[in-house]
């Protein structure tokens, strides 16, 4: 049994702001630190639980903010931000189940951490043949596209809510209840690790018992729906080849599978920028 450890930083054990997750900001050291912490715990709980292999992604900004020096001796770090498929990537490499650790509700949320989606200066909204979705449906239906289901998310309470009502009834890990955008009641790690640890042990057990949730699957062809915080950015993001604009804010284009979807969305959201 493989697993990825898909990871992102807004959803990490007591962030509740920017600053904690920006490197140019001193927060930050104390934050790398607790994500490869909570990174370590459900390391340790897929281990527990009879993985036989597991492999992370760091999935925040550059990707290089996990500790390779602190992480678990068992698990495998992808590190970077250029790789073919960005938070998940391995997910196309024989990986039975993704866990994610850290991940952040969706645009536009009410009492989400951080709440957006890829971009918090570019995208409103994104829709996936008209249903919408944040970096947890995009990466899970990628994932789903494989084959792969999304066993398990720790985060705050709305992040996982999300979670569970488009993916299915995966394992979830409360870190925080979030009360706002910036604000939260914050498990102490301790008791935050030791949540991660047990989702994770039930996410991998479930799996090996044939009880997981079912890969989230999108019909394919799939056609992206990109609604932009300005029109600018609409302006510059229809430049994609085959994209269309629908109105001021929002572009659409339609793509053969997902994988094409999803690198389509990123180089939409890049081509936004000036
Ligand atoms: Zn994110």
């Amino acid at each position: 049994m493989k697993i990825l450890i898909a990871t992102d930083m807004e959803g990490i054990s007591g962030v509740t702001n920017w600053d904690q997750v920006d490197p140019a900001h001193g927060e930050y050291a104390r934050f790398r630190k607790i994500m490869t912490d909570d990174v370590n715990a459900a390391i340790q709980g897929a281990f527990e639980a009879g993985a036989d292999e597991v492999v992370v992604t760091d999935g925040h900004g550059d990707g290089t903010n996990i500790l390779l020096e602190e992480l678990e001796a068992r698990a495998r770090l992808n590190a970077g931000n250029s790789s073919p498929f960005s938070m998940v990537q391995g997910v196309d490499n024989g990986v039975n189940g993704v866990l994610y650790v850290g991940y952040h509700a969706r645009a536009g949320s009410q009492n989400g951490i951080l709440a957006h989606t890829w971009s918090s200066s570019r995208i409103a909204n994104v829709w996936l043949n008209d249903v919408l979705v944040g970096e947890y449906g995009l990466n899970g239906a990628l994932a789903g596209h494989f084959g792969v289901p999304v066993l398990m998310i720790s985060g705050d309470q709305t992040a996982c809510a999300q979670a569970v009502e488009l993916l299915g009834a995966l394992e979830t890990a409360v870190v925080k209840q979030a009360t706002g955008f910036a604000s939260a009641e914050c498990l102490p790690l301790k008791t935050a690790h030791q949540l991660i640890r047990e989702a994770a042990s039930r996410a991998v057990l479930r799996s090996k018992a044939g009880n997981a949730p079912k890969p989230y699957v999108v019909a394919e062809p799939v056609r992206v729906t990109i609604e932009f915080l300005q029109p600018e950015q609409a302006d510059r993001a229809v430049r994609l080849p085959g994209a269309k604009r629908l109105d001021g804010r929002r572009i659409e284009f339609t793509t053969a599978d997902m994988p094409a979807a999803h690198k389509g969305f990123r180089a939409a959201v890049a081509l936004a920028l000036p």
